[in-house]
């Protein structure tokens, strides 16, 4: 099945800049059965952990994470780019594999103490994730998990993230 899943990824090469081989998913999410297969995965390993709510990184994490938000019956809260939010808001700064980023959240999304589930599409160097969850950590929430899709693991970029546990289905 993974390697099923794995075809569903199209390889743009030097995408958004020179070198870099850009994992679009855009090419599984539509297919319906791929899509079904990663949020029954998902599911299936966090249903019973007691996650109270899902976060999802702009923008690709708010695909997945919404909808397996939805699945486990709890609420989803983006971590989004500068300037979005609306209300008061706790903020940090990342360098992504091709340039540097900044995450932003409301600072009452999430409660102090409740179990949070990160969602995102890909883990690269690690740098968002590392963000995610320093804004997570913040809000004096526990972080319970940090989901993806997809990890380029020549990257390390879970080594940044050392404390955290982080499950990815498809490993490159
Ligand atoms: P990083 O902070 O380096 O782990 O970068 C992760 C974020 O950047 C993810 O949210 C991805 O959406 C995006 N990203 C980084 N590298 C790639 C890549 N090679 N293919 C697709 N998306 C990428």
């Amino acid at each position: 099945m993974l390697t099923e899943l794995k075809s569903k990824i199209r390889d743009v090469k030097d995408f958004p800049k020179k070198g870099i081989n850009f994992k679009d998913i855009t090419t599984l999410i539509k297919d319906p059965k791929a899509l079904q297969q990663v949020i029954e995965i998902f599911y299936v390993k966090y249903k019973d952990s007691k996650i109270d709510v899902v976060t999802g990184i702009e923008a690709r994490g708010f695909i997945l994470g919404s909808i397996l938000a939805y699945k486990l019956g709890v609420g989803f809260v983006p971590l989004r780019k500068p300037g979005k939010l609306p209300a008061k808001i706790i903020s940090a700064e990342y360098d992504l594999e091709y340039g540097t980023d900044t995450l932003c959240v409301h600072e009452d999304a999430i409660l102090k103490g409740e179990n949070v589930l990160i969602v995102d599409d890909l883990i690269a160097t690690g740098g968002s994730v590392q963000v995610a969850c320093n804004l997570i950590e913040k809000l004096d929430a526990k972080i319970i998990t940090v989901a993806v899709l997809v990890e380029l693991e020549f990257l390390k970029g879970r080594d940044k993230v050392k404390s955290y546990d982080i499950f990815s289905i498809l490993k490159y």
